[in-house]
């Protein structure tokens, strides 16, 4: 599927926060949302914030679609999906986005971003219950083992992304081995455990007009 390759930075000024798309780079100065914090392009700086309640809804699900790099089509089909299923459509359609398996390689801490770890699952790196996956969009069930193939474990941009501090260990609905490189999605986060900050029902009112 097409990716978007352009400039990732410019959607954190559009979005006015930090999406974390640059991995490491992120939490440096070299941010450039800590530099710009203001919309690109030439009147950015002069851009009003706020907006009509679609406009608001509207960047709410950009936002998210951004965060976890999925486009608008398949963005629609998750929440079409977290619709049918019981409980809370804002809660379901977060769940259904963390439990992609690019994202959980990431939230693991295998890679220092989401495109990273797309890019690990895209290239025969990642196992899920000992079988090769490439598919980043692959639905990770509860209880499932992310494993880093043996022929891939000391690939440069895994061991450097683990380095860093609390990588892969802050969330308790995860279990991570940094020996064996393997972790388990050990069961579906709740809203209060998934740390994306964005206004989930704000993304269902927009589809539900
Ligand atoms: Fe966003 Fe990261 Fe770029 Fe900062 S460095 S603007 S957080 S993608």
């Amino acid at each position: 599927m097409a990716r978007y390759t352009g400039p990732v930075c410019k959607l954190c000024r559009r979005e006015g926060m930090k999406l974390f798309l640059k991995g490491s780079r992120c939490i440096t100065e070299k941010c450039a949302f800590e530099r710009r914090a203001y919309s690109p392009g030439q009147h950015g700086q002069n851009m009003r914030r706020k907006g009509s309640e679609y406009g608001l809804q509207l960047r709410e699900k950009q936002k998210t679609r951004r965060i976890y790099g999925v486009f608008e089509k398949q963005f629609r089909n998750y929440f079409a999906k977290a619709a049918q299923k019981k409980g809370i459509t804002g809660e379901n359609l977060l769940q259904l986005l963390e439990c992609r398996l690019d994202n959980l390689v990431y939230r693991l801490g295998f890679a220092p971003s989401r495109k990273a770890a797309r890019q690990l699952v895209r290239h025969n790196h990642v196992l899920v219950n000992g079988r090769r996956v490439n598919i980043p969009s692959f639905e990770v069930k509860a209880g499932s083992v992310i494993k880093i193939a043996e022929k891939s474990q000391n690939l440069d941009i895994i061991r450097e992304s683990l380095k860093e501090a609390g990588k892969g260990l802050e969330f308790d609905w995860l279990r991570l081995d940094k020996v064996k490189l393997e972790g388990q999605l050990l069961e579906i986060p709740k809203r209060g455990q998934i740390p994306t900050l964005v206004q989930e029902q704000m993304i269902v009112e927009l589809y539900s007009k």
